[in-house]
């Protein structure tokens, strides 16, 4: 079986899907989603995460959290991720963690993992550390808690919305010619949406689940630690961002779902309003939080231990992570912290 004809041949039996249904489906189908059937990552995959392009994007984290853990004065902790892909941060996050004297005995690991072939990864990567794994960030335990997501939230499926005069027209995906094709819905009220004003014709995205899984973040992290997105994105979503990779190309959005990953940009403002009763730190760029976090010290002390292609490959890895223009500016990022306490390291107000 195709996702694309079951898909096409559900639209025909119950009407057109929104792009959340869509994305859903592409994603996560039990059988057939692209997040279920695959390892999605590097070279021989279709992306590269922060992660999986060096070692330093952990470490950064892993000091970063261990130093909120020594700031709340020690004791039991959580230390969770949403969506871990390889299980490559949080094993680098626990491993540079390991230099502060009591944090592995003080913590206990869980993550959150949609997909069962990913569960596996994770399960080698993580093997020393006993991990849990929960379906959803709802069922993580209560905190405190260290919590990190990269770029788990623009895999959550979004929902695009074109202005019209008198509401707003959702953007469908339905069939024409055999093929699935993007339609716009009747116009409709989306309160949610009223403070964006802007321009008819303009598209917007929401992303229901956003909300759900910050609150639920949240919730854990007014007991105590920090939670810390990193994402690609903006503070205020604006314009069409759905979009699909494969073998590290671009291609069409309905092209052949659940053989390309499938992300839109993270709309950080969604996040900080999500945040109350926990404190939302200011938005900032991914390269300014490792430049902060120390991120060229290390970045010196492990070049010394290279040479020949391994050092190039370290100094481009290096750049690709910090630079403008690179991920350095496209990826930002954005703390959540019990109210009145202080903000991890590198975040500011
Ligand atoms: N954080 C990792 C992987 C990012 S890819 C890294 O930086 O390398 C997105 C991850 O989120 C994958 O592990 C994917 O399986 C998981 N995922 C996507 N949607 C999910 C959902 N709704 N629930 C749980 N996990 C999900």
């Amino acid at each position: 079986m195709n996702l694309a004809d079951d898909l096409i041949a559900r639209i025909a039996a119950t009407g057109p899907m929104t792009v959340a249904d869509y994305m859903t489906e592409a994603l996560l189908h039990p059988k057939l989603g692209y997040y279920t059937t695959r390892d999605p990552f590097g070279a021989a995959g279709d992306f590269t995460t922060a992660p999986e392009i060096s070692q330093m994007f952990g470490e950064m984290l892993g000091l970063c959290f261990a130093q909120v853990w020594r700031d709340g004065g020690g004791g039991s902790v959580t230390i969770a991720e949403l969506g871990p892909g390889r299980g490559t941060l949080m094993a680098d996050m626990l491993r540079a963690a390991r230099a502060v004297p009591g944090f592995a005995e003080a913590v206990s690991v869980h993550l959150v993992e949609a997909s069962p072939t990913l569960r596996a990864t994770q399960a080698e990567a993580l093997k020393d550390h006993d991990p849990v794994w929960h379906a959803s960030a709802d069922d993580l335990p209560e905190g405190p808690m260290l919590l990190v997501a990269n770029e788990f939230l623009d895999a959550l499926p979004i929902r695009q919305f074109v202005r019209a005069e008198a509401g707003w027209r959702e953007r469908l995906v339905t069939v024409r010619d055999d093929a699935l094709a993007f339609a716009l819905g009747p116009v409709v009220p989306v309160p949610e949406l009223d403070h964006h004003d802007v321009p008819e014709g303009t598209l917007v995205e929401r992303c229901p689940a956003l909300p759900h899984v910050v609150s639920a973040v949240a919730e854990r992290v007014v007991r105590g630690g920090a939670a810390i997105f990193v994402d690609y994105g903006h503070w205020r979503s604006r314009g069409d961002t759905l979009q699909a990779l494969r073998d590290h190309a671009p291609v069409a959005p309905l092209d052949a779902p659940g053989t390309a990953d499938l992300t839109a940009h993270v709309d950080f403002e969604a996040v900080a309003r999500a945040a109350p009763p926990a404190r939302a730190s200011a938005m900032i760029t991914q390269g300014v939080l490792l430049e902060r976090l120390g991120i060229t010290a290390r970045a010196q002390a492990l070049a010394r231990t290279l040479e020949g292609a391994a050092l190039e490959a370290h100094v481009a890895a290096h750049r690709r992570l910090t630079h403008p223009g690179e991920m350095g500016d496209l990826f930002k990022a954005i703390a959540l912290v019990p109210a009145g306490a202080a903000l991890p390291p590198g975040f500011d107000e």
